[in-house]
């Protein structure tokens, strides 16, 4: 059989054996619950604590500062429901006179959070990016009310790798004193990133997107803007998010992020490479008014294209490469069989047409040359 070539590490990554040599006792010999008071449960604290430190480092954050969850959909969700519309109001707020900015190509778990908001009254402004995939700071500025409780725009964008000017977003957003939040799941192990340089107040991220284990991720709150709890009960994650903690995912997720964060420089300059390597090879192949590159111009996740081949399907486009054993995605949507167009290529201005006719591929880091040739040449 022909090996399988996988270019969809933007939809999730396999666990590095690092991290999961480093946790796999904490499954078994090391089970201890944090929460008991003898010598198993205070192994299982501290080892929680060390997992918190690291990965706070890897971004500038305090230790305390960061929340673990289940993933980024459930940290999203939670800040925004929280900050926009608390269930327990302060007295000042009123749901209804409640402004946030987001954009119109977020990822779904913010994107229909903001649409069940929208349904409780709070008043939603979506900006749309340029035709490269951008968010102007500008726009930004633009859109701000008084009432605006919340601005969240994300780091990279997840169909388009497009990286947002969220430096100069968060200098804007601190000066107005507005509350920054950032879904950086895209970004989290693949740039890097500082929270305190880029005055950010919350981000989001998950660990499957970079070599973590799947359910599991975390928040960063600076440590001066509220976030009422989650989950009450067991008083865990400093009283946010009750409920047993997840030993195992926390030291995989360190292990996996500071693994990833070493590396960066030597993967960066690796993935761009294969990147070249398939736009030389789809031009050797094709005529260049046959595909086009979204965000060609636009600073972009490395390693990271949106390909929109003229007059192509996209979903029938992966099929074909995953018969021939390549391992990619569509932007679109696909429900019951009926496959809409990308609301983040409409979102840049693209047509119906060119929205249903787009390819992601997105190189892991253990990608090889190879790859770059196997993809362009599935295309045939
Ligand atoms: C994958 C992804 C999510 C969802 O993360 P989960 O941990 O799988 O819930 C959220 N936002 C972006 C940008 C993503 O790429």
């Amino acid at each position: 059989m022909k090996p399988i070539v996988y270019v969809d590490a933007a939809a999730t990554t396999p666990l590095s054996e690092f991290a999961f040599n480093r946790a796999l006792p904490f499954l078994r010999e090391d089970f201890g619950n944090a929460s008991s008071r003898h010598s198993h449960g205070v192994t299982a604290r501290q080892t929680l604590e060390e997992s918190r430190r690291t990965i706070g480092e890897t971004l500038g954050a305090r230790s305390e500062e960061i929340v673990f969850t289940s993933g980024a959909s459930e940290a999203n969700a939670w800040i925004l429901n929280a900050i926009a519309a608390p269930i327990v109001a302060a007295p000042a707020i009123n749901v209804k006179d409640v402004n946030v900015v987001s954009t119109a190509f977020e990822h779904s778990s913010i994107w229909e959070t903001l649409r069940s908001l929208e349904r409780r009254g709070v008043a939603v402004t979506y900006l749309r990016p340029n035709r490269d995939g951008v968010i102007s700071t500008a726009d930004v500025a633009a859109a701000l009310r008084p009432n605006t409780r919340l601005v969240s725009i994300m780091t990279a964008n997840n169909e388009l790798g497009t990286l947002q000017p969220i430096a100069e977003i968060g200098r804007l957003l601190r000066e107005r004193g507005v509350v920054f939040h950032t879904d950086a799941t895209q970004a989290v192990g693949h740039i890097p990133l500082n929270v305190n340089e880029l005055n950010i107040d919350f981000l989001t991220a998950s660990a499957h997107k970079f070599n973590g284990p799947k359910g599991f991720g975390f928040l960063y709150r600076r440590h001066d803007v509220d976030l009422p709890a989650f989950i009450l009960g067991g008083s865990q994650e400093r009283g946010l998010r009750s409920g047993t903690e997840n030993i195992f995912g926390a030291v995989a997720t360190a292990a996996a992020l500071t693994e990833n964060v070493a590396a960066l420089p030597e993967t960066t300059a690796r993935l761009c490479n294969l990147e070249n390597a398939l736009l030389r090879r789809l031009r050797e192949v094709l005529s260049s008014s046959d595909f086009s590159v979204v965000g060609e111009s636009a600073a972009r996740l490395p390693g990271f294209l949106n390909l929109v081949f003229n007059g192509a399907d996209g979903d029938t486009m992966t099929r074909l490469l995953d018969l021939r054993g390549v391992c990619a995605s569509t932007g679109s949507a696909c429900s019951s069989g009926d496959v809409k167009p990308s609301r983040t290529l409409l979102a840049t201005g693209r047509s119906e047409l060119e929205a249903r006719s787009s390819v992601r591929v997105s190189f892991g880091r253990s990608a090889v040359p190879d790859d770059a040739v196997a993809v362009a040449d599935a295309r045939k």
